[in-house]
């Protein structure tokens, strides 16, 4: 069984105390069940290239906006992005539209 690398540091010593997992170089300590669950939460964009939070974005195509007088351009560029669950996993906020859900798969990372 391999321990992974620490998330601060990057430090290959990683040992476990307990169920938390711990750094000897930077004294990092966490739980490695808790690290697993937010790794569940992956948004992939149009290019195959992973999103993070705080990401820039912008769209491959116009899209409907239920409710919207317009659509959504494409090259728009929302700032700022928030990856969350669910089929619309980008939460983020749209000049002229407001908050809005996107999905990733419709977006690339700029
Ligand atoms: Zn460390």
């Amino acid at each position: 069984m391999s321990l992974p690398n620490c998330p601060e540091c990057h430090s290959e010593y990683v040992y476990e105390d307990g169920i938390l997992l711990v750094c000897p170089e930077c004294a990092y300590e966490w739980n490695p069940a808790e690290a697993k669950e937010d790794e569940g939460v992956i948004a992939i964009d149009a290019n195959g290239n992973k999103l993070a939070d705080g990401d820039t974005v912008s769209l491959i195509k116009d899209l409907k906006v239920k409710g919207a007088p317009k659509d959504l351009k494409q090259g728009t560029r929302v700032k700022n992005i928030r990856i969350v669950e669910g089929d619309h996993n980008i939460d983020c906020k749209i000049d002229g539209f407001g908050a809005m859900k996107l999905k990733s798969e419709f977006v690339k990372k700029l």
